[in-house]
């Protein structure tokens, strides 16, 4: 073996860069191979891709409410930072691992580079279920974190943002440490803020926005109008609960939903807004009255014209995929379908808008916020609403442009220009020393 081609380093005795490593790092290292009978001489620089640039594991220690001393997990992955600042999201659930967290950290490089927002890709996460938290132990494990990670994020280096598990309360605590600690006010340091801490306007629904720009640019294409249309989505927070809402305002009927507590079906349509209401109330969907409880694996056979996976990641698995029955599938989630599920589904005539063009909305307002902070000048809505549907809008056309001269699926399209983005910039900087 060449020295070259050691393993570079060794987690529980599996290097954790192992392509043979856990799902949903060898998804991502799929994808990107995928893409490699595409780069031209770009293609020397491959490997880049599959190697996390910096990898941080931190232990956080707090003391529970009764006196006890609980450890946390934490990671933060800055996957590249060829094109600008590391950005992603911070995920608090008890599922999270390292593996987890370098693939939502390889997504959102390929993400923000599909979109061309100036920024490399990032993620975070906490092993930790933050329902078990009470507010005090939430705040300690926020804060305690964020100093641990302070080391290697800041507003021109890495930005942290919401994910799953997290919201705008505790961007505003993570602010205020990485201030104190600072000893100086910086608002750019995260995004997703609340609006009096210089949060943007329009960025809690952004990401749920931009999935429905997708569906019903590719709606266009494939001749399904939006008035009537049925809808099948996964996740009712603020990606699948937010679209959910969109669709149903624009005359779509929103046939089922589920969440972590229920899967309903209501072929009549669903009452959006009063479905939130009820899980604001109940803390989840579970008996809400509105629509019949449906087994899960039935929920993925529904006839529909979108299927909107907005929970987790690996939710179309391949044994799913055969009995998909939506024209189109819009992945509001990171990761929702597997790349054997991809094939499954093209073999099938499913159209799928993948995942880092669909959920894109969020970090692009992410990036309006960082923008609004750094000169200190804010925006409409209306002008936010705006500039996300020009930016959503162009980048699904130059996808779906690529994807029609190379014939390859819209992820691999996507995966193609924001390869060579990532790639070019990280040749024309050259490596160093
Ligand atoms: N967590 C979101 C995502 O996966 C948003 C990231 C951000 O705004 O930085 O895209």
């Amino acid at each position: 073996m060449s020295q070259s081609r050691i393993p570079p380093a060794s987690l529980g005795g599996l290097s954790y860069l192992d392509p043979a490593a856990p799902e949903p790092w060898a998804s991502f290292i799929e994808q990107i191979e995928r893409v490699r009978p595409h780069l031209g001489p770009l293609e020397r620089w491959i490997e880049t891709l599959k190697h996390p640039k910096r990898t941080l594991i931190v232990d956080i220690p707090i003391e529970r409410d009764d006196g006890t001393i609980a450890h946390f997990e934490g990671y933060r992955v800055q996957h590249n930072l060829s094109r600008g600042p590391g950005k992603g999201g911070i995920r608090y659930h008890p599922a999270v691992t390292l593996n987890e967290v370098m693939a939502l950290a390889g997504w959102m490089t390929v993400k923000n580079a599909a979109i061309g927002l100036p920024f490399g890709g990032a993620k975070g996460g906490i092993r930790v279920d933050p329902a078990t938290l009470s507010s005090g132990e939430l705040e300690r494990v926020t804060r305690r974190f964020t100093s641990e990670i302070g080391i290697i994020i800041g507003p021109d280096r890495d930005i942290p943002a919401p994910d799953v598990g997290t919201n705008a309360k505790i961007m505003a605590m993570m602010m205020d440490t990485f201030s104190m600690n600072r000893g100086g006010t910086a608002t750019g340091v995260v995004t997703g803020k609340p609006v009096a801490l210089g949060g943007s306007l329009g960025r809690q629904e952004a990401t749920g926005r931009g999935v429905y720009f997708c569906a019903r640019e590719a709606g266009k294409r494939q001749h399904i109008a939006m008035e009537g249309a049925r809808i099948v989505v996964q996740g009712f927070g603020n990606v699948g609960g937010i679209a959910a809402r969109l669709f149903r305002a624009a005359g779509a009927r929103v046939i089922a939903i589920a969440d972590h507590t229920a899967t309903l079906v209501n072929e009549s349509g669903i009452d959006i807004p009063a479905a939130q209401a009820w899980a604001a109330e109940h803390a989840g969907l579970a008996g809400f009255p509105g629509a019949a409880p449906i087994d899960i694996e039935d929920f993925w056979q529904l006839e529909c014209d979108y299927l909107v996976p907005a929970a987790l990641e690996g939710q179309i698995t391949p044994e799913r995929a055969t009995g998909v029955r939506a024209r189109v599938v819009v992945e509001g989630a990171n990761g929702p379908t597997t790349p054997a599920a991809d094939d499954v589904l093209r073999s099938r005539g499913v159209l799928v808008v993948p995942d880092v063009l669909a959920n894109a909305g969020g970090v692009t307002v992410s990036y309006f916020e960082w923008v609004q902070d750094f000169s200190s000048f804010f925006w409409t809505e209306d002008e936010i609403n705006a500039r996300l549907e020009r930016i959503m809008v162009n980048a699904f056309d130059a996808i779906w442009q690529v994807a029609q001269e190379k014939q390859v699926p819209l992820r691999t399209a996507a995966f193609i220009i924001a390869c060579h983005r990532v790639l070019e910039a990280r040749a024309e900087r050259g490596l160093y020393p």
